[in-house]
C-alpha cells in the first residue's frame, strides 16, 4: 500500500497520532481535495477533552475545511451548492455537514437542515478506521463524499479569510436569528444603530462583531475574561469592552445601563459558552429586547434564572444551533468577496501549524493564546 498523505487521528480523548494512509479513490459523485486550511474549533478541544462520547474515534478532527480539488468524480461537480463550474485547481471550502433529507426537519415546511435528526459531519463523526479515511481536516487531503455540498471561493478572497467560513456562518445566523420581523408594530431586535451586547471575545463573539458592523449595529459592548481578547475586539470595532474577571456582575450591568441610556441593550448574544453568561445576558438585555443563546455547542451544566425578569421584560430568548449551512455560505462568502480588503477578517488568524503539530495547535486554544488557529498543511 503506497503511502500518500498524512493526518493527525484522534484515536481516542486525549491521543493524536500521526498516520499515511494511501490514495482515496474517486468514484462516480465523489471529490479529492488537497487541504489548504482547516480551522481548529472549540469542539475539537471538547472533542480531545472527551466532551463528546459519541464522537466515532478513531477520527480526524477538523471540521472548517478550505481545500483545492486535486480530483473529480463524474457528476462531482454538482456538489457545488451555486451551481459554478468546478475544475482541479479550483478553491473550495467545504460544508461540513450533510443532512439526511428524510427526517421531519429535513422534510418540514420550512426545512430545518440544521436539525436534521441524522445529520453527520467531517471531523466530528466520520471515523477514519476505513478507506477512504480522509474524513477530517486536520489532514493533507480530503475525501468528500457524494451528498456533500462545496463552495467556490471567489478569487477576492484570500485563504485567511476563507478558512472563517464555517465559523461565520454560524456568527451570521446567530445574527440573523436576532433580526427585527416585519412587523410594525414588533420592531424589536437587531437593526440598524441598535445596541448589541457581545458575551464571549472568541472567534465567533468576535466574527458577529463584525459581521454586526457591516449589518449597522450601534454601539456594540462586547464582555471576556481576558484582557487580549478584549484588545482585539476593540481592534475589530467595539465601542466598549468591559473584562469579567475584574468586575462583578452589578458592575457589568451598571454599565451596560449606562452605555445604553439607562435602558440596557437591544440585543444581546451570548457566545462565551457559559451557563453564567446566559444568566447575565437576562439582565443586560433592555424590557423589550433578545437574547440570543449560541454559545451552548457543548453541554458545560445548568445555571439559576429568574423568570419574573424574562416575563417583566418582555424579553424574546431564541437559541442559534449551528446554521443551515448549504445556504449560510452562501450568505458569508458574499459578506466576505464584498468585504476583503475593507474589513480584516484575516487577522482572526492567528496561528498556523503543520498537520504533525495538532496536538500544540489544541494546546493553543486551550491556553486561549489566539484568536483562530489554523492547521495549513497546503500553503
Ligand atoms: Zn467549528
Ligand atoms: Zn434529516
Amino acid at each position: 500500500m503506497e503511502e500518500f498523505g498524512k493526518a493527525a487521528v484522534m484515536v481516542k480523548p486525549g491521543k493524536l497520532e500521526i498516520k499515511s494512509f494511501e490514495r482515496p479513490k474517486v468514484s462516480e459523485g465523489s471529490m479529492l481535495l488537497r487541504i489548504l486550511m482547516t480551522g481548529v474549533c472549540g469542539t475539537d478541544l471538547h472533542m480531545y477533552e472527551g466532551r463528546m462520547p459519541k464522537a466515532p474515534f478513531p477520527l480526524i478532527p477538523g471540521h472548517e475545511i478550505l481545500g483545492e480539488v486535486l480530483e473529480m468524480g463524474d457528476g462531482s461537480g454538482l456538489m457545488e451548492a451555486t451551481g459554478q463550474a468546478l475544475r482541479p485547481g479550483d478553491r473550495v471550502v467545504v460544508v461540513p455537514s450533510i443532512a439526511c433529507g428524510r427526517c421531519f426537519y429535513c422534510k418540514n415546511v420550512p426545512s430545518r437542515p440544521n436539525l436534521c435528526e441524522n445529520r453527520i459531519a467531517y471531523g466530528i463523526s466520520m471515523s477514519s478506521l476505513n478507506p477512504p479515511h480522509f474524513f477530517g481536516g486536520y489532514a493533507e487531503f480530503l475525501y468528500v463524499r457524494p451528498g456533500s455540498t462545496v463552495h467556490k471561493v471567489p478569487e477576492e478572497i484570500p485563504n485567511e479569510v476563507a478558512v472563517l467560513s464555517e465559523p461565520m456562518s454560524i456568527a451570521t445566523r446567530a445574527l440573523e436569528r436576532a433580526f427585527m420581523p416585519g412587523i410594525p408594530y414588533a420592531r424589536e431586535g437587531f437593526g440598524l444603530g441598535k445596541s448589541m451586547v457581545i458575551q464571549g471575545a472568541g472567534p465567533i463573539g468576535l466574527l458577529i462583531l463584525l459581521a454586526a458592523r457591516i449589518a449597522g449595529a450601534g454601539d456594540i459592548i462586547v464582555t471576556d475574561m481576558e484582557d487580549y481578547r478584549l484588545q482585539k475586539a476593540k481592534e475589530f470595532g467595539a465601542d466598549h469592552t468591559i473584562n469579567v474577571a475584574i468586575t462583578t456582575q452589578e458592575d457589568r450591568v451598571r454599565l451596560v445601563q449606562e452605555l445604553t441610556n439607562g435602558v440596557g441593550a437591544d440585543v444581546v448574544v451570548e457566545a462565551a459558552g457559559a451557563p453564567q453568561a446566559f444568566a447575565e445576558g437576562i439582565l443586560l438585555a433592555r424590557r423589550g429586547g433578545k437574547l440570543i443563546e449560541v454559545g451552548h455547542f457543548t453541554d458545560p451544566g445548568t445555571v439559576e434564572v429568574r423568570p419574573y425578569i424574562i416575563c417583566n421584560k418582555d424579553l424574546e430568548i431564541m437559541g442559534s444551533w449551528s446554521s443551515p449551512h448549504q445556504t449560510q455560505f452562501k450568505t458569508v462568502l458574499s459578506l466576505f468577496k464584498s468585504f476583503s480588503g475593507k474589513i480584516p477578517f484575516e487577522k482572526l488568524v492567528t496561528h498556523k501549524f503543520e498537520v504533525e503539530e495538532a496536538e500544540k495547535a489544541l494546546g493553543t486554544v486551550k491556553e486561549k493564546r489566539c484568536l483562530k488557529a489554523v492547521i495549513a498543511p497546503g500553503v
